[in-house]
C-alpha cells in the first residue's frame, strides 16, 4: 500500500482503509453508529480501536476527525500506521487507542463542523455558568457570516476585516473570527450549548478505557493553519498546564503554544484538551494537536465561512455547493500526493516521538 493510498476520497472510503489495516490487530473494538446519515443515505460512524494490554499503564491516543473533513488527515495517518507497520515498532508496555472519525458526519459531509454545526474543539467548555465572550465575534458577525454570498458581499465583507485588522492587528481579528463563539448558533466556529454527541464518545471511551492508565499522550489530527505541507506540534491541554514542561522535553523545540504566541492557532475557548483534563483527572497528560498547513489562511476561512452559508442558505445539490465543497477539499484536504507524503512521514516521527517520550515517562 503506498502512502497515496492510505488516504481517501469520501468517509466511507476512509473508513474501509482504517478497518482493513487495523481491525485485525484490535485487542478492543467499538462502534458508535451517529444517529444522522451522510449525503449518500451512508451510515456514520466512530470507531475505537484498541492496540495492547488492556491495563497499560502509558497509552498512545490517536483521534482523528475532530474537524470532520480534517479526518482525511488524521485517518490517512491512522490507517498508515497500522499498514505500514509501524504500530508495533513501539516500546514495551505501551498500549494504543486509535479513535478513528470522531465527528463522522462533518467528515462524510465535508465540513469542519458536527452535526449540530458545532466545533467539537470548542464544545468542552463545562456548560455550566457564563459561557465565554468573544466580542471580537460580536462586531464582525454580520460580515462573518453574510445571508448573501455573492463578489460584492464578500468584498464588503473583506473590507471590514482589513478595518479591524488595521485598528487590532491580524492576530485579533483571527481570533474573533476563529477563537470560538457560543451567542451565534449559526455561525462559524460555535462551541455548542451542550456537550455534543462527539463530545459524550470522548468522555465515554476515555473513562471506560483509560481510567486505569498513569501516563496518556493524546495526538489530535488537525488541517488548515500554517505552512503547506508542514506538521505544527500545537502544545493541547489548558495553559499553563504542568506538563508543558515534559512536551517540550518530549518534541524540543518544535513545540508551539498559543499561551506564549509561538502557534499560527489563536487562543481558543473549550478545547479538547480541556476535556481531556476532567475526564482523566487521575492521569499524568500531554496532549498535542498536529496541525498541517494546507492553504493561506485567508483561504481557510473564507471556504469555512462559503460552506457555512452553502447548509444555511443554499441548495446542497447545486453548483455553488460543488464549487464550495471543493474549496473545502483544497482548505482542509488537499488532494496532493506530496502534501500526503509529507504529512505521512511528520505523522510517523511525531508517533514515534510521542511513545518513546510515554515511555520514559
Ligand atoms: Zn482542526
Amino acid at each position: 500500500m503506498s502512502v497515496n493510498e492510505f488516504f481517501a476520497r469520501d468517509y466511507m472510503g476512509a473508513r474501509e482503509k482504517f478497518l482493513a489495516a487495523g481491525r485485525a490487530h484490535a485487542d478492543r473494538f467499538r462502534t458508535f453508529q451517529n444517529p444522522l446519515r451522510g449525503p449518500r443515505g451512508e451510515q456514520l460512524y466512530c470507531d475505537a480501536l484498541w492496540y495492547g494490554p488492556a491495563d497499560a499503564e502509558r497509552v498512545l491516543v490517536t483521534i482523528s476527525a475532530t474537524h470532520g473533513i480534517e479526518g482525511f488527515c488524521g485517518s490517512g495517518c491512522q490507517t498508515g500506521w497500522f499498514a505500514s507497520g509501524a504500530y508495533r515498532e513501539l516500546p514495551p508496555g505501551i498500549a494504543q487507542l486509535h479513535l478513528h472519525a470522531v465527528n463522522p458526519h462533518g467528515f462524510a459531509w465535508l465540513r469542519r463542523v458536527n452535526e449540530d454545526n458545532v466545533d467539537l474543539n470548542r464544545n468542552f467548555v463545562t456548560h455550566i455558568g457564563p459561557y465565554p465572550e468573544n466580542p471580537g465575534y460580536e462586531k464582525l458577525a454580520a460580515s462573518i457570516a453574510p445571508a448573501e454570498w455573492t463578489a460584492t458581499s464578500q468584498a464588503a465583507s473583506k473590507a471590514v476585516f482589513a478595518d479591524y485588522a488595521k485598528r487590532f492587528g491580524p492576530a485579533a481579528l483571527q481570533a474573533a473570527i476563529s477563537g470560538g463563539q457560543y451567542s451565534h448558533p449559526d455561525g462559524v466556529f460555535f462551541g455548542g450549548h451542550a456537550p455534543t454527541w462527539s463530545h459524550r464518545i470522548i468522555a465515554e471511551v476515555f473513562r471506560e478505557w483509560l481510567s486505569r492508565a498513569k501516563h496518556v499522550a493524546i495526538v489530535d489530527f488537525h488541517t488548515g493553519l500554517g505552512p503547506r505541507g508542514y506538521g505544527e506540534l500545537i502544545f493541547a491541554l489548558p495553559e499553563p498546564h504542568p506538563s508543558f514542561a515534559r512536551a517540550l522535553d518530549w518534541y524540543g523545540s518544535d513545540l508551539t503554544s498559543v499561551e506564549l504566541g509561538t502557534s499560527t492557532s489563536a487562543q481558543l475557548f473549550g478545547t479538547n484538551g480541556e476535556g481531556f483534563v476532567r475526564f482523566l483527572p487521575n492521569a499524568q497528560l500531554t496532549a498535542i494537536a498536529l496541525e498541517y498547513g494546507t492553504l493561506p489562511l485567508d483561504d481557510v476561512l473564507d471556504a469555512v465561512r462559503a460552506d457555512n452559508w452553502l447548509h444555511l442558505h443554499a441548495d446542497l445539490a447545486g453548483e455553488d455547493s460543488r464549487r464550495i465543497k471543493t474549496q473545502m477539499r483544497d482548505a482542509f484536504a488537499p488532494n496532493d500526493a506530496s502534501w500526503r507524503q509529507s504529512v505521512w512521514t511528520r505523522a510517523e516521527e511525531i508517533l514515534r516521538k510521542t511513545a518513546f517520550g510515554l515511555a520514559r515517562s
